[in-house]
């Protein structure tokens, strides 16, 4: 497991003078010659020979290609944070965890997300062999996360919380949950609280309806996944391997960008649509234990005696890898 700024910043090391921040992006036009001129909201330009939209889940790139938007919201939504892990949070936490990243279900439409974060006890690379780029070890914290319907979490009053009101709502919601959980969510870093709207692309379509060519998106602007999966960043990662191997090869003369961009489609659709579905499982299964959901049974919750009713163990090899 690797957090999002390491990742970040491992990614633009070395290129402080090729990256610019704050640039958004509004539409592209194709150039004569076969390149692209990207147009920008504060008027700027640049003109490239590829331009690949990794502008995230409702992507404006992917929107402009396909015609339409690629991902809809898929009734459920999320909040989540990181717990810092001291003496006291880590003799809270449930042996479970110990083991890996761990889904609890619950009876009211709620899921509880667990993973440990904890670089300093077996980095995921090695501080040592961080010669050209600086180390970044992070402090170590439960990363945790509440899934739930819009009907739990109305995507209009979660977008408008602050940190502390998150965690309070996320408290509210898992009610009932053992003392110990509760206590983990409650002493969450409120700095790290947002909450999310998710959202999916269908599996079953075309991920990429658009002629293969200079202009093409990745990552969740074409698949976009709930993270309940743990897939979502892993897989776009993988594309923009792909995407890069290919271009590297029309770079060298072995191909064309135009074709360079159709086996990446190909590539994608092989992978990509499987990784939507996983990630929709757990949140079938929480629809499923949802409609559980009678006033019997949510007196049980509330008692604290039922309080997980099922535990998934992801054991996906590409989640070690994930972003969190
Ligand atoms: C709570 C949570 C937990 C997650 N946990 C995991 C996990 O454990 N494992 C995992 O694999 N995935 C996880 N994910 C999913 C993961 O964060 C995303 O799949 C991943 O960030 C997608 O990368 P991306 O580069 O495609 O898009 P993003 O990371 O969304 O990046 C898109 C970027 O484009 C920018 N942008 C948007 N519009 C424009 C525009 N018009 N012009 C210019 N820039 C624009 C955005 O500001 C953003 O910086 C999680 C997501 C959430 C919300």
């Amino acid at each position: 497991m690797i957090g999002r700024v390491p990742l970040r910043t491992l990614l633009t090391h070395g290129l402080d003078d090729q990256v610019r921040f704050g640039a958004e992006y509004v539409s592209h036009e194709v150039l004569s010659d076969g390149r692209i001129t990207a147009h920008f909201a504060d008027g700027s330009t640049d003109t490239a020979d590829v331009l690949v939209g990794a502008d995230g889940t409702r992507s404006r790139v992917a929107a402009s290609l396909a015609g339409r938007d690629l991902a809809g919201p898929i009734g459920f939504g999320g909040i989540a944070a990181r717990t810092p892990l001291t003496d006291r949070t880590r003799a809270l936490l449930p042996t479970i965890v110990g083991d890996g990243p761990v889904l609890s279900l619950g009876l009211a439409g709620a899921s509880v997300f667990m993973q440990v974060h904890d670089p300093s006890g077996g980095p995921a690379i090695d501080p040592a062999s961080c010669t050209t780029v600086p180390a970044i070890t992070e402090a170590p914290s439960l990363v945790w996360g509440l899934s739930a319907t819009e009907k739990v979490l109305p995507p209009a009053t979660v977008q408008a919380m602050t940190g502390p009101e998150l965690i309070e709502f996320t408290l509210s919601t898992v009610r009932g949950w053992p003392p110990a959980v509760l206590e983990l969510i409650a002493a969450a870093d409120p700095g790290s609280a947002a909450g999310f709207r998710f959202y999916a692309a269908d599996p079953d379509a075309d991920l990429t309806p658009w002629p293969a060519g200079p202009v093409t998106a990745l990552g969740d602007a074409v698949h976009a996944m709930p993270p309940t999966g743990g897939r979502a960043a892993a897989t776009a990662i993988i594309d923009a391997d792909h995407l890069a191997r290919e271009l590297f090869a029309a770079r060298d003369g072995h191909s064309t960008i135009a074709l360079a961009t159709h086996r990446f489609h190909r590539e994608m659709a092989g992978y990509a649509p499987a990784a939507i579905r996983f990630s929709m499982l757990p949140l079938r299964w929480l629809s499923r234990v949802d409609r559980l959901d009678r006033p019997g049974l949510r007196g049980l919750a509330e008692l604290g005696l039922s309080a997980a009713s099922a535990v998934h163990h992801f054991n996906s090899s590409l989640n070690g890898r994930a972003a969190a």
